[in-house]
């Protein structure tokens, strides 16, 4: 349902993803690890589009790009690929001039031509899913760091993304928030949406992910099972990494 292939990046000489290969079946929740710099964010921004790929292949549902060197991808190509996917980002990224209701609202207006009453109803709905219907006439400064990484939750739902990707969706947030967000999307999981999702919150990872992927210098070093990566890594490099973290 999600494949990528032999996907690589470079910013300028530097290669920061060196050939990812991956597929995510269609329900399940792939979580990805690894240490800062490794290419995790680049490679959530590679396959929204947000960052344009060097060479390989990314397909969601019906969409995909064959990346060519120097080559710019086709902008409808592109819209279209961005369609398949919400993104959630560790910094939230709300617009600020616009309340929660109409950050919901937003995409739905213009990626698919919603008209603003089902947008709005779309909108409340999700606002009631992440807990934030009292909230809807709130600016985001008006609202907590976990209140706001809630709507960014609602607002990528609100395009109807086949992938759900979350970039370090707690790692902003003060400890006493991190659990109202991880909620949200342990509830999402539950409902059979699918997600890749970077997190450095190990006992999250083996709760949530059906598979887990370690990248290591734009490279996956280890895939597999949650058991299998946090109970019996088989890749030095993924024991050194979590025993930091334990
Ligand atoms: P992670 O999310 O795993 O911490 P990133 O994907 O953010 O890692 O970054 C991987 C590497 O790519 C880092 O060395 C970073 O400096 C580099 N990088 C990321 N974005 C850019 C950019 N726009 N221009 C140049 N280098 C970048
Ligand atoms: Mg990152």
């Amino acid at each position: 349902m999600i494949q990528v292939q032999n996907l690589t990046k470079s910013f300028g000489s530097s290669a920061v993803l060196k050939g990812i290969d991956m597929r995510l079946e269609q329900g399940s929740v792939l979580v990805v690890i690894g240490p800062s710099g490794s290419g995790k964010s680049t490679l959530l921004r590679c396959l929204n589009v947000l960052e344009v790929s060097t060479s390989g292949s990314v397909a969601i549902g019906n969409a995909s790009i064959d990346f060519q060197p120097g080559v710019k991808p086709k902008l409808a190509d592109v819209l279209s690929l961005r369609r398949q996917t919400g993104m959630v980002f560790q910094a939230y990224h709300l617009f600020p001039h616009l309340t929660a209701l109409q950050n919901v609202m937003e995409g739905q207006i213009t990626a698919l031509r919603r008209t603003k009453a089902q947008a709005r109803a779309r909108a409340r709905e999700l606002l009631e899913k992440v807990g934030l219907a009292d909230k809807a006439d709130a600016y985001p400064h008006q609202l907590s760091g976990g209140q706001q990484q809630r709507i960014g939750i609602a607002r990528a739902m609100s395009i109807d993304p086949k992938l759900l990707l979350f970039d370090e969706p707690t790692s902003a947030l003060d400890p006493e928030l991190v659990q109202e967000v991880l909620k949200v999307i342990r509830e999402l999981a539950k409902e059979g949406r699918t997600m890749m999702i970077v997190t450095h919150e190990m006992k999250f990872a083996r709760e949530v992910a059906d598979r887990i992927i370690m990248i290591d210098e734009g490279v996956i070093v280890e895939e597999g099972p949650p058991e299998q990566i946090f109970g019996s890594p088989r890749q030095e490099r993924t024991k050194q990494f979590l025993s930091i973290l334990l």
